[in-house]
């Protein structure tokens, strides 16, 4: 009789955990150090989770094994993937940007699912509140130990997740028990997530947001560069198109800064000419309306701010050089990057287990033969849009096979 101990009943643990029951395993033991399975799951795409995305490719991942992930994408894709939670009884619709959500706009639909599919399966046992200490390797298989017990298994899968979202349960067991069987981590650094910058500006834009292009640099040297929308925050700058660049700023060390154009769509000559043109109309105008109409009114008059003009200078005592410093600044509004929110705040772990310890075809360690790992435990991090969840279902079900 065969025994499967899958250790965090999160996302990659519960897929795992299903599959591993259909596909042969005598019993599945689900470990859950919370007091309930997939908690993380309920915090996701702000409580509607984004469970994939329909324009996946490998390229949408980070790891120092790139390639790592394209076995598993490839044995259980989107498509499998939303045929497999369709035939859960979930529904789905996709959006334009190819994020696929529950119908139900509820990331409760999506665990309950998984839940109702684990409480059908006699061959699975959720032990939850049971976090697991040690790990240890016997003769034939494994001892799981947790505080309440010790359980001997044939094969372990560890599906602890990544540091990421500490409130919702975000911890280090993963990488500790790995490594306490030989395995070894890459540095970790927190991804998806708000960045923190000079906060005179940003403080005074708290809760605007802004259509831009975003260009993270350090020094001269471009690190990364992306299109979309930016909230301003009291600490710095936050949204979907800062969370694309907030890999490269936490891993770029010292020394960043943020470039932000609010027109994009406009040469800075234009940007100029209508600026003239709101001078020859309106000469009686301050310095604080000159950009109204052509950006959020408080973003228009930090601008002005952020150039040092004083806002209640009249338009026509504007000279040609001052326009074209204010249009600079529309179309190149710095901030100086202090860091990041940290892991509390990040929606992902950038780094983890070493991808290369293991084999990318089964997800079993090359190090320990029995060993399986999926999900964010392990050095794969993807980017924002349902992508994360994506490795987690395709990374789990891989697991779940235990090489059959
Ligand atoms: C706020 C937030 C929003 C997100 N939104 C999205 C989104 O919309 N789309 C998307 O694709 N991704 C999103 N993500 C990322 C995504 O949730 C994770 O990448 C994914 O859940 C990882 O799955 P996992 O199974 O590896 O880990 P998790 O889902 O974190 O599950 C790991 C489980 O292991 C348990 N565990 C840990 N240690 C032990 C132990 N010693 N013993 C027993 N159990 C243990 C944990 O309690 C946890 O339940 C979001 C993340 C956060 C934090």
């Amino acid at each position: 009789m065969s025994t499967i101990a899958i250790i965090g009943a999160g996302a990659s643990g519960m897929m795992a955990a299903i599959t591993a029951a259909e596909n042969g395993a005598h019993r599945v033991l689900l470990f859950e150090r919370q007091a309930r399975a997939g908690r993380k799951l309920l915090s996701t795409g702000n409580g509607r989770c984004n469970l994939t995305n329909e324009g996946m490719t490998p390229e949408n991942y980070h790891s120092e094994t790139p390639d790592f992930v394209r076995p598993a994408l490839a044995a259980f894709p989107v498509a499998d993937t939303l045929d497999w939670f369709h035939a859960l009884g979930l529904l789905t619709v996709t959006e334009p940007s190819g994020r696929v959500y529950p119908l139900s706009d509820s990331a409760n639909s999506v665990l309950d699912v998984l839940r109702f599919a684990i409480e059908g399966k006699e061959n699975i046992t959720l032990l939850t509140g049971q976090p697991v200490l040690r790990l240890a390797r016997i003769s034939g298989g494994f001892r799981v130990e947790t505080e309440q017990e010790t359980y001997a298994c044939d094969n372990v899968i560890v599906a602890c997740g990544g540091m990421a979202g500490a409130k919702v349960g975000g911890v280090k067991d993963g990488y500790a028990l790995l490594q306490s069987l030989g395995h070894s981590r890459t540095a970790l650094h927190p991804a998806l997530v708000q960045l923190t910058t000079e906060t005179d500006f940003p403080k005074a834009l708290k809760g605007v947001r802004a259509d831009a292009r975003l260009t993270l640099a350090q020094k001269r040297t471009v690190l990364a560069r992306t299109e979309g929308e930016v909230q301003f925050t009291e600490k710095g700058v936050s949204g979907p198109a800062v969370f694309d660049l907030s890999r490269a700023a936490s891993t770029g060390g010292e020394g960043l800064g943020l470039t932000l154009d609010f027109l994009r769509d406009y040469a800075i000559r234009d940007v100029f000419d209508r600026l003239c043109d709101r001078r020859k109309a309106a000469p009686q105008l301050t310095a604080e309306d000159l950009l109204t109409g052509m950006l959020h009114n408080r973003l228009g008059r930090t601008i002005i701010r952020y150039v040092n003009q004083k806002a209640d200078t009249p338009l026509s005592e504007l000279s040609d050089a001052a326009l074209k410093e204010i249009a600079r600044a529309c179309k190149g509004f710095s901030l100086p990057v202090r860091g990041t929110e940290g892991f509390d705040s990040a929606q992902v772990t950038a780094g983890g287990i070493r991808c290369a310890e293991f084999d990318a075809q089964t997800m079993e360690s090359r190090i320990v033969p029995g060993l399986f790992a999926c999900g964010e435990v392990l050095d794969v991090d993807g980017d924002c849009g349902g992508f994360n969840l994506q490795w987690a279902w395709s990374s789990g079900h891989l697991a779940g096979r235990l090489g059959k």
